[in-house]
């Protein structure tokens, strides 16, 4: 195929414009495995690209989508051979990097992995970066000595992409999950992915009022950041851990050094981004488990690049349950 359809967009005064576009091979940037796309997913990141927000993209015209998965059609890397099935997230591709919005993506050898076997392409989108992020803010905190017998563990923003798979990831492995949502509608849904309690977003979310309040939580994968942050760190158990992980609230973090100084609590940072690489084929496996349970087939729907438009604006507004696979190919 000389030409291939991809999702391009475009600045025009100031505005983010962005259509389907016949595109040439030769138009795409030079590295090493060429991959004919299948699926991609929309991730709140690509709700900012498609918006133009976030100052994530530098250049333009720019093809989005931060993940994908994909058979190889040529290959000069000794790992991956022509139709081996890929997956590619991170190392900012969709954001600095052409990304999966696309029929084809160029990647480096060293930024993509093999589709674990017993998982569909479809499956590994409906999981795509934000499955993977679950999963490195689960081997997080237990890097920081977390088991089951610990306690509750919150997860907020419990609705979302990663929520979801956060809920489920923990509930599988034996904890006892706490999902914070502020759209009550799904209660039901969370209990079926694993949450034992379901709570309401603003319980969490209401201005600080003191440094240290109650300790309930014996750790936290946080996806929204601001005052909720700020709060669930008063409510930490003693030397608790608190994944970091999102700012769909605020990127803002105002607190006391109290929980720091007085119960020992951690906040830690997840990048999935730039993760390592040698490490993502464990955890794809460890995903393969928590995607063929018959809930999921309920938070995955499926849409395609003629949606990007309206779909962009509504993961933005919070209004996504779940995740979108975005089909690629006709
Ligand atoms: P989603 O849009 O799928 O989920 C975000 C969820 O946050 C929503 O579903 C909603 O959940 C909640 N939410 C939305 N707006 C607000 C608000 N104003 N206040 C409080 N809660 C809100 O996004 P993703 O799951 O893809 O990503 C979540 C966050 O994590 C984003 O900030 C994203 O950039 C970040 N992220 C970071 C990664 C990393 O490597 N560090 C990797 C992947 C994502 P509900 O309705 O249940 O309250």
């Amino acid at each position: 195929m000389k030409s291939f359809k991809a999702y391009l967009l475009h600045k025009t005064q100031n505005k983010i414009v962005g259509s389907i576009q016949e595109m040439k091979t030769d138009q795409l940037p030079n590295n090493e495995v060429i991959i004919s796309v299948c699926y991609s997913s929309l991730n709140y990141k690509d709700g900012l690209i498609l918006n133009g927000l976030g100052n994530l993209v530098k250049e333009y015209p720019h093809i989005p989508g931060i993940d994908y998965v994909g058979t190889v059609i040529d290959s000069n890397h000794n790992s991956f051979s022509t139709g081996d099935w890929v997956i590619g997230t991170g190392f900012r591709v969709g954001e600095i990097r052409w990304g999966g919005y696309s029929q084809r993506v160029t990647a480096n050898g060293n930024e993509i992995v093999h589709l674990p076997e017993n998982m569909s392409p479809f499956q590994a989108m409906g999981l795509g970066g934000a499955g993977l992020t679950a999963a490195i803010a689960l081997e997080a905190l237990e890097k920081q000595g977390l088991t089951p017998e610990a306690g509750e563990i919150l997860i907020t923003g419990a609705c979302g992409g990663v929520g979801t798979f956060s809920t489920m990831l923990f509930a599988a492995h034996g904890y006892h999950v706490v999902a914070s949502t502020g759209r009550m509608q799904y209660r039901d849904q969370l209990i079926n992915l694993g949450a034992k309690e379901v709570i309401e977003r603003s319980t969490l979310s209401k201005a600080k009022e003191r440094p240290l309040k109650r300790a309930r939580w014996a750790g936290c994968v946080d996806t929204v950041g601001g005052v909720t942050l700020s709060n669930i760190l008063s409510s930490m158990n003693y030397g608790a851990s608190i994944a970091s992980v999102g700012l769909a609230e605020s990127p803002e973090l105002k607190t006391s050094i109290l929980p720091f100084l007085l119960r020992s609590v951690n906040i830690i940072g997840i990048d999935s981004v730039f993760y390592p690489i040698e490490k993502r084929p464990f955890l794809w496996r460890q995903l393969t488990n928590i995607v063929n349970q018959d809930c999921v087939r309920n938070i995955l729907k499926e849409a395609d690049l003629n949606n990007l438009n309206s779909l962009g604006k509504q993961i933005l507004r919070g209004e996504i349950f779940g995740r979108v696979v975005i089909k690629i190919t006709d």
